[in-house]
């Protein structure tokens, strides 16, 4: 088991395929992009394969998230999922993704034994939706979405991040079209792990926010804490039901004592936490050749050393050096 010292045990494996993305959101980077990874330091597929399998097959994984950067960009993603899916006992399979190509793909990543999919959507509004990502692809996204709902990657959640001044007064508007599409639809609350370092906590949109704009329009109940689990999404039941939403208030209510995870980027970093400033090099572990046992002995040795909680609240809070589409989000 992936076991820390607070009592926490990983199960569920985010793997970023590449740092690149073909958006460039503000929130997350700079409009120049960023230096992306060299290839040669990239994981190839076969090594990719490798650390899962030892991950699921010795470290109680149960569940992999393919991310990024945008993972429809990694070439062979089918193949990826279909040897990650083949594996015993076979985890729970998804994918998160900005949703451009997804309609071209969603059926083979289904086909692959891909279970569920996130794409992330943060405006209905075409010209906001180029404001944002600094990119026209709108469309490209809404269509992205229903392939996904038509092959059948269900439940098919969105993820939703409001920014000030230019989605922020969407929140019911966008709740009331996931619920007409049949999206199950998650607020993030914006967290310090944009490259540009420009996030404020007097600007960000809270949870509280969130929830009151909602109310304005729709009754929402809490789910129990027997269905939230672990999950960092905090559920609420729309007018009684049987639609959700979700709010994952990373920075004002933080999850951190009920963290199931565990991450790997596109170059083979172990890290703990998306805001851990340490990582643990399996990688070299691979390509020194070292066995099943001692990459599985790194990796548990990692986990132990997962810190209690992210820190945010903490004035010696340090972002990461790695923004979040390098870390795998
Ligand atoms: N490119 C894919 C996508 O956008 O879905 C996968 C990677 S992206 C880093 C994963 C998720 O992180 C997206 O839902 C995105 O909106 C969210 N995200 C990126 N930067 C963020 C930030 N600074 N705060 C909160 N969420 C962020
Ligand atoms: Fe790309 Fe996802 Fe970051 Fe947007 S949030 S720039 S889609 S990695």
């Amino acid at each position: 088991m992936l076991i820390d010292t607070y009592g926490r045990v990983a199960t569920d494996l985010r793997v970023s395929l590449t740092d690149r993305c073909n958006l460039r959101c503000t929130y997350c980077m700079p409009e120049e992009g960023l230096q992306w990874l060299a290839k040669p330091d990239l994981l190839t597929d076969d090594e990719i394969v490798r650390l899962v399998g030892i991950a699921v097959t010795s470290l109680g994984v149960e569940e992999v998230r393919f991310t990024g950067g945008e993972p429809l960009l990694r070439p062979g993603l089918p193949g990826i999922v279909a040897r990650v899916a083949a594996l015993e006992p076979r985890p729970q399979t998804s994918l998160t993704t900005n949703g451009i190509g997804l309609g071209r793909i969603a059926r083979a990543l289904k086909d692959a034994g891909l279970d569920r999919v996130n794409v992330s959507l943060d405006t209905l509004r075409p010209d906001v939706f180029k404001a944002l990502t600094r990119r026209d692809r709108h469309k490209d996204v809404l269509e992205g979405l229903r392939a996904a709902r038509e092959a059948g990657l269900t439940p098919v959640k969105v993820n939703t991040v409001l920014m000030p001044g230019l989605n922020a007064d969407e929140a019911p508007d966008l709740l009331a079209w996931a619920i007409e599409h049949g999206y199950e639809l998650r607020f993030i609350e914006q967290m310090p792990l944009d490259a540009q370092h420009g996030w404020k906590r007097e600007g960000m949109v809270t949870a509280g926010d969130i929830l009151a704009a909602l109310r304005t329009r729709f009754a929402l109940a809490p789910e129990g804490a027997e269905e939230r689990g672990s999950a960092p999404a905090e559920r609420w039941i729309v007018d009684g039901g049987p639609h959700t939403v979700g709010v994952i208030a990373s920075v004002t209510r933080p999850f951190c004592s009920a963290c199931d995870r565990t991450r790997l980027t596109a170059d083979g970093q172990v890290r703990t936490c998306l805001f851990a400033r340490e990582e643990t090099d399996l990688r070299a572990a691979l390509r020194s050749e070292a066995p099943d046992e001692e990459i599985a002995r790194l990796w548990r040795q990692a986990m132990w050393g997962k810190k209690a909680g992210a820190g945010l609240d903490d004035p010696s809070f340090v972002q990461p050096d790695r923004p979040m589409s390098a870390i795998g989000g």
